[in-house]
């Protein structure tokens, strides 16, 4: 069966591997220009262990953690001439205890190693048009191409194009939680002892996380949705620019500094996706697409993995029978879902208190440790 994979991120790419193993003929396209590997360390953890043991890399990401196990289960917070007044856990409650803690950069590289050479990449091209006739999906590319298909897998994030050309506009689906984050790599010299410090003021809050092999600076301030192109890193960083002007204190004007040279700097907002279907006829969703639990959960990557095994399983067994295959991906990955996608907005309050008596409870209920 020929499958067509919108999106070559973490959910594009287990899914490329987890179907091309399954015998698949694997065709993946992917809007940028390369993998895009920026982004703060991320989480795998759970089952997504399991679905790396089966692919092959579990070992390969355990000797790339970030070393999260010998740092503090905390972030120190921090004032406006940088004395300690709190340590906000890191860890969410609903988390498994067996947390592999990887850059992002190293986990996208590690799933694409993954992959056999029977898989085709496309890069700097996307999904333009899509027609479902029933036995094939009929695409059609910016770039001009037109491909056939048997089934198409949109991995293509929270503003996946996937979804709107076959289930409708974004506004639909996409929930903005009043909430942007930004990521960027920061110079060593703002580094930070191998520890986690975050500075707020209502509504703006910074952090500088420090690893071995690099420190990572990160803003997430409190907005409404804003409209801006999703592809243009320069309007992005304006956003930060604009959301920052009024803020003064501890290390937040070389963080500004920092970001006029980032050349990683990812912002998106924390959304979370919800449909009442990831399906329809021969084109399935999957991850962000499909049902991001947003930024905060820590949970979007675990779930990608183990949503694209379980969808490559179910359609390995379906015996033609998309529905049945689809249903049963849903069935299996729904309570998982629910769970992740619950408790964020607990998360967004703890990092991104809106006023100063909300930061004031907050260090009251976290003191520092010293
Ligand atoms: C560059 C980057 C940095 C990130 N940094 C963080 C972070 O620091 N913290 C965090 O919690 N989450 C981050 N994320 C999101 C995180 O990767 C996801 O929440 C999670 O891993 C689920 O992944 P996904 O593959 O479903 O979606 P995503 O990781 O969002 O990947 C979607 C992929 O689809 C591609 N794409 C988009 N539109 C099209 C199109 N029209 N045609 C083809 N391809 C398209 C994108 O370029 C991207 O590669 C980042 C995502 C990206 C892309």
């Amino acid at each position: 069966m020929s499958i067509l994979i919108s999106g070559a991120s973490v959910a594009g790419l287990a899914a490329a591997q987890r179907f091309s193993a399954r015998g698949a003929e694997v065709t993946v396209v992917e809007r940028a220009p390369g993998l895009r590997r920026s982004g703060a360390p991320i989480d795998v953890r759970g089952a997504a262990l399991d679905v790396a043991a089966d692919m092959g890399i579990r070992d390969t990401l355990v000797g790339h953690e970030t070393g999260s196990a010998q740092r503090s289960a905390f972030a120190h917070i921090v004032d406006e001439i940088g004395e300690k007044v709190g340590a906000l856990p890191t860890e969410l409650p609903q988390d498994s205890p067996d947390d592999l803690e990887i850059f992002r950069s190293d986990l996208i590289d590690i799933l694409h190693g993954s992959i056999g050479p029977d898989v085709t990449f496309v890069y700097g091209d996307s999904i333009q048009e899509v027609a479902d006739t029933g036995d094939a999906v009929e695409v059609g590319f910016a770039s001009g191409r037109a491909g056939r298909y048997e089934l198409l897998v949109g991995a293509d994030g929270i503003h996946s194009a996937t979804r709107r050309l076959v289930f409708g506009p974004e506004e639909r689906y996409r929930r903005h939680l009043g909430v942007y984050y930004g990521i960027l790599s920061l110079p060593a010299e703002l580094g930070a002892d191998g520890e986690s410090y975050l500075y707020s003021v209502p509504g703006r809050s910074v952090l500088i996380s420090d690893y071995a092999q690099r420190t990572m600076g990160g803003f997430t301030f409190l907005s409404p949705e804003v409209a801006y192109d999703y592809h243009d890193i320069e309007q992005q960083r304006q956003l930060v620019f604009d959301a920052y002007s009024c803020v003064r204190g501890w290390k937040v004007a070389e963080l500004l500094d920092a970001l006029k040279q980032s050349e990683d700097f990812y912002l998106d907002s924390a959304s979370q996706v919800h449909l009442d279907r990831w399906s329809r006829g021969r084109v399935v969703l999957l991850g962000d697409a499909a049902f991001a639990p947003s930024f905060f959960s820590g949970q979007g990557t675990p779930l990608a993995m183990i949503g694209a095994d379980v969808l490559a399983a179910e359609w390995a067994s379906c015996d033609g029978d998309l529905d049945q295959a689809f249903g049963r991906y849903e069935q299996t990955m729904r309570p998982r879902v629910r769970r992740a996608q619950e408790g964020v907005p607990e998360a967004r309050d703890r990092i991104i208190p809106a006023t100063w008596e909300a930061i004031e409870a907050r260090n009251r209920r976290w003191p520092p440790v010293r």
